[in-house]
């Protein structure tokens, strides 16, 4: 859902990170020709076997800066089909990459949440955000710590520059509700979470409900159902290598 990150007090590390991203090589849409998957929302129900799920607070590949992809194949389109239904079953709003386990700089968004708003989703890939204006104070919350809520500033609008589903570049100034979320989603590309973004008041709010996340993650662990930090890093690695 919303995360959250102001683009301001992050420093000129991400405006440097920024812009090598948008020195980019060219990317190699091959979805765009011959493929019958030419949008992700118009994959069947059936079609789509479970690739994915959506990480918890505080699994490693949150903290994961993703690399820009350079490709996008019928698999890519699968996992993009499978991101917005993983959002919607979690009244989410936006969900990143990193927050499926996905090592790459790409995210979902539909601003009203809801499965039957189609004209309302975006897919933004590679996302660049310059020129934020304003600043602006609303509470967010985020699938990967669930019903965890607290006030987070940003600015009030960015100019965005990312691809779509159909590898146009496109150029847009966001307000509002849609320049929050992708700010959040953006934030979660480069490993930052909205807890990083709160005022010392409100982080000593979440303290608690963060010691929680951490011993249900722990127990998980220890029980073998999420994997070392070796292994997971290595899954990055060959995922990387493969769109990036
Ligand atoms: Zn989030």
């Amino acid at each position: 859902m919303l995360p959250g990150g102001c683009a301001h007090g992050h420093g000129p590390s991400t405006a440097q990170a920024l812009s090598e991203q948008r020195a980019g090589p060219p990317y190699n849409w091959l979805s765009t020709l011959g493929d019958t998957l030419s949008h992700p929302v118009l994959l069947a129900a059936n079609e789509r076997a479970a690739l994915v799920e959506i990480i918890k607070y505080p699994h490693p590949t949150l903290r994961h800066k993703s690399k820009p992809i350079k490709r996008v194949d019928a698999e890519l389109r699968r996992l993009i089909a499978e991101m917005f239904d993983l959002m919607y079953a979690a009244d989410g709003i936006g969900l990143a990459g990193n927050q499926v386990d996905l090592p790459l700089r790409i995210f979902v968004v539909n601003a009203q949440g809801r499965e039957d708003e189609e004209a309302e989703e975006r897919v933004f890939i590679n996302p660049v955000l310059e020129r934020p204006k304003g600043s602006d104070e609303a509470e967010e919350g985020c699938l990967s710590l669930p019903a965890l809520y607290a006030p987070v500033k940003r600015p009030k609008s960015v100019v965005c520059t990312s691809y779509n589903i159909k590898g146009e570049q496109v150029t847009e100034e966001l307000d509002g509700l849609l320049a929050r979320v992708v700010q959040h989603e953006t934030d979660h590309l480069d490993g930052v979470l909205f807890i990083d973004r709160l005022s010392e008041t409100a982080k000593v709010e979440v303290r608690d409900a963060l010691a929680s996340f951490k011993s249900t993650f722990d127990g998980l662990r220890d029980r073998g159902e999420i994997p070392g930090d070796g292994q997971i890093a290595d899954r990055l690695a060959s995922l990387e290598e493969k769109y990036c």
